[in-house]
């Protein structure tokens, strides 16, 4: 048997055991999709959106990379954001972060990789320009945690100036951004940050 074997292996179980409390749940899954999220989370092995909020497929749309990002150039978020918003007309955007991130904590030491320093080059300008409060934490872990969430905030904010999302709210549609940040070590999720569309829609 191949290592990988046991993946298959767990996913008949799981099909099944579905199939047995409804024997229509994956026909039905199948019709379509009416997400009320769209969640820009970290690719980190340890923070499935779905296992954490204790959801259900169909509960969640998902865009996910090292450090749960917002780039306005990255075209694969960009489809992502278009397809949440306009067809499934989502009601919520949250960019969820985590305290240990290895992209935040790349970011902060400065790494040097070909093909991980320029993405994470946002986290180093957020930390740049909040050197002062960053250099008052005591210990290397804690100002990666603190960074972790100054930049979730930070992506919150870039949401809320990117025309797909302004356009949205110029006709009504009642949008909510946050930002959560997911503990690791509690495996608990926390807020740090909150846009409501009745600020946003004149
Ligand atoms: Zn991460």
């Amino acid at each position: 048997m191949k290592s990988y074997d046991q993946i298959f292996l767990a996913n008949r179980a799981w099909a099944q055991s579905l199939k047995s409390a409804d024997k229509e749940y994956f026909q039905k899954m199948a019709l379509g999709q009416t997400p009320k999220y769209f969640w820009i989370g970290c690719a980190d092995s340890r923070v499935s959106e779905t296992v954490v909020t204790k959801s259900q497929l169909g509960e969640l749309f998902v865009h996910r990379n090292v450090a749960n990002l917002v780039n306005e150039n990255d075209t694969n978020l960009l489809a992502s954001l278009r397809y949440a918003i306009d067809y499934l007309k989502v009601k919520h955007i949250v960019v969820a972060g985590h305290y240990s991130c290895g992209g935040v904590k790349a970011a902060y030491d400065g790494l040097e990789d070909p093909y991980i320093t320029d993405w994470v080059s946002d986290i180093k300008s957020t930390l740049n320009a909040n050197g002062k409060e960053i250099e008052a934490i005591e210990g290397d872990m804690n100002r990666i945690d603190r960074l972790a969430e100054l930049s979730i905030m930070k992506q919150v904010d870039k949401l809320a100036s990117m025309d797909l999302i302004k356009d949205a709210w110029a006709r009504g549609q009642r949008l909510f951004i946050h930002g959560w940040i997911f503990d690791l070590s509690t495996g608990e999720l926390n807020s740090l940050k909150e846009i409501h569309p009745d600020d946003m829609i004149q």
